[in-house]
Order: structure tokens, then C-alpha cells, then sequence
């Protein structure tokens, strides 16, 4: 066991806070980048990205911009090539979690650094070393890098619409649920379990649980909660080696959901929902769980999340399905059509 080499790869540089990014000239100059491609869309351009674009140039870089409009492995290509082209040392993901994503891919590719300037706080692949990518239909979650540097900035993510992050707050709350799917699947299936991995993601959720009002009344300080859990939440990641810290049965029960009903919600706002029922499974305070979404302003039942009560029913049943090797409490509390009906009626949502 002791000659088991355990590989952590972290954010050297994590900025969070109101104006980080004037900051990415001197980050860039820290860490001796030299030729940066920056990703972004085409609306975040004019948001963020042509700003990113300027700042590099006054200090002398001569950045490339690529366009992303959608997370699949085609563009991610186009990419990489773009990048292997112009020689690129560094790729700027700017952008949301899909913007995020591909960046992160396509450094992972052309083996250049990967620095994240996220311009909502959706979800939380902003610092985590994994990223989802359509792929062969249905979405995947594969092993790209961690990012060299983070930079939140609190003042961008505020102007982005408000539903983005009330969906990151769900997606955090949720690693009330997942660190316990995580330790089940220790105890019940030999599965190896992380104390610290897990008790980060666990600190995260409490963070924003603990700070639901600051975040639902939309003050700088909830924001920067937020964006500071989520960084967490991808540093437990990277510690851990894979998402099992943050992705447990609410995540199940998500990714079904995008199977079953595509389009309906977001990823954070569906795996919050999820939470609530799989913290009742649990045995844990799924009413706090409930209360601090409902005060963040995030859904908290089926017809916020925009669909019908069976299909959340429908949801609740297939979720064991969806990741087989991921051992939850749905392996232990197993849902018929009936017992998941009544779990969604205790629970509220529908
Ligand atoms: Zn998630």
C-alpha cells in the first residue's frame, strides 16, 4: 500500500473575488505563460472575453480566440488543432460550464495549461480536472486537466443570470448526499473512500447551506461563497481522483433525468431536487437540505424543475441504472414505481 503513488494535481493560482480577472496579465506573468488561446463564445466575447483579449495584449502577449458553441468532441478537435497551430502554451477557458469544459479538453489534448475564468457559477467543473462532452449521443464525463489558475470573478458571475447560480448552489448542496453515497459505498461495497476528499465536499455544502440567505439575497459575499465552494468541491475532486466526493445519488438521478426528460433543467438545479429525496433515503436532515435551496431560490420540486410528477418517478426508479459501478444508497434502498412515489410525495416534490 505505502508504495501506491496517489497523483494530485491542484490550481497553483486561485483568485476569487470582484475585478480578478484585471489580475490575468500578472497570473499569466507569475506563472511564465507565453502564448495563450482564449475560448470563449460568442455572447461571452462581448461579456468577457474580448476584455481577457486586451488585458493579455497590454502586457505584451498576442492571444488567439477560438469560438465554442458546443460541448462535443468535434469541437474540441477544432480546437486542439487551433491550439497545436498557433503553438498555444495556454488555453483560457472563458466562459460557462460548457466554454469550461471544451477548454479544458482541448488543453488536455494539446498539452497546454489550462486556466478557468468562469463567468457563472452554474456548476462545478470551474477548478475540478473533470469535464462532461457530448459524445456518441449521450453526455460523458472524462479526465482532462486540472486548471493552473482559477480566476472567479464575483462582479462577472453577478451580471449572469440569476437561475445559473442558484443551479451551482444545488449542485454544491448535493455533496451533503454524494460524500454519503461515497462513505456507503466504502463500508458496504470495499469501495475506497477519501476522509479529506470527502470531508471538503462535505465543508462545501455546509458553507453554502450555513450562507443561504447572503447567497439568495444576491451580495457580494454569497457570491463569493459560492464561487470559493465550488473550487473546493473541484479541488476534492482532484484529490480524490474521480468525482465520487461530489457526484453520488442526487447526481444519479440528474443524469437520468437528462436521459429522460433532455432539456428540462439545469445540471445544479436537478441534482439539488434529487438531493433532498436521496438525503431522505439517507437518514440525514433532508428538510435543512430543502429549507437553504428554497431560500437560495433554487427549485425545490418537479414542476420548478418543469416536469411531470412520473417522470420524476420514472427518474427516481432508473437512477441505480444510469451508473451501475457507482455504489449509493440506491443499492441499498431500492425504489419501486410505488415507494419512489411516496418518497417524492414526503419529500414535496410533486
Ligand atoms: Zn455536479
Amino acid at each position: 500500500m505505502l508504495n501506491e503513488v496517489h497523483r494530485i494535481d491542484l490550481p497553483r493560482i486561485v483568485l476569487v473575488g470582484r475585478g480578478v480577472i484585471g489580475s490575468l496579465g500578472d497570473v499569466f506573468q507569475e506563472l511564465g505563460l507565453q502564448r495563450p488561446l482564449v475560448v470563449t463564445g460568442r455572447k461571452t466575447y462581448e461579456i468577457a472575453g474580448r476584455r481577457i483579449r486586451d488585458i493579455l495584449k497590454e502586457y505584451g502577449y498576442e492571444p488567439g480566440v477560438a469560438f465554442c458553441s458546443k460541448a462535443d468532441l468535434d469541437t474540441v478537435e477544432r480546437i486542439r488543432k487551433q491550439a497545436e497551430a498557433k503553438n498555444a502554451d495556454s488555453i483560457v477557458g472563458v466562459g460557462g460550464g460548457r466554454t469550461i469544459d471544451v477548454a479544458k479538453l482541448s488543453a488536455e489534448k494539446s498539452g497546454a495549461f489550462f486556466v478557468s475564468v468562469p463567468t457563472n457559477a452554474a456548476h462545478d467543473g470551474i477548478a475540478s480536472s473533470l469535464a462532461s462532452v457530448k459524445g456518441h449521443g449521450r453526455p460523458y464525463s472524462l479526465k482532462a486537466v486540472a486548471p493552473i489558475a482559477v480566476l472567479a470573478d464575483s462582479g462577472i458571475v453577478a451580471e449572469s443570470p440569476y437561475r445559473f447560480t442558484a443551479s451551482g448552489c444545488g449542485d454544491v448542496v448535493s455533496k451533503a448526499v454524494s460524500v454519503r453515497d461515497w462513505r456507503l459505498a466504502h463500508e458496504e461495497n470495499g469501495d475506497y473512500y477519501g476522509e479529506y476528499a470527502g470531508s471538503l465536499a462535505l465543508m462545501s455544502s455546509n458553507l453554502v447551506m450555513r450562507n443561504a440567505r447572503l447567497i439568495g439575497e444576491r451580495t457580494e459575499e454569497g457570491y463569493r461563497t459560492l464561487l470559493e465552494a465550488l473550487v473546493s468541491c473541484g479541488v476534492a475532486m482532484s484529490i480524490a481522483g474521480s468525482s465520487r466526493p461530489c457526484s453520488g445519488s442526487g447526481h444519479l438521478f440528474s443524469h437520468t433525468l437528462d436521459v429522460i426528460a433532455p432539456g428540462a433543467a439545469l445540471h445544479g438545479e436537478q441534482c439539488g431536487v434529487g438531493a433532498i429525496m436521496m438525503a431522505k433515503l439517507h437518514g440525514i436532515d433532508w428538510g435543512a437540505l430543502r429549507e437553504s435551496l428554497s431560500v437560495i431560490g433554487a427549485p425545490t420540486t418537479a414542476a420548478e424543475l418543469g416536469i411531470g410528477p412520473e417522470t420524476v418517478v420514472e427518474a427516481l426508479v432508473k437512477a441505480r441504472a444510469i451508473r451501475p459501478d457507482r455504489y449509493t444508497i440506491l443499492n441499498k434502498a431500492v425504489l419501486t414505481y410505488e415507494s419512489a412515489r411516496n418518497l417524492a410525495r414526503e419529500c414535496g416534490v410533486i
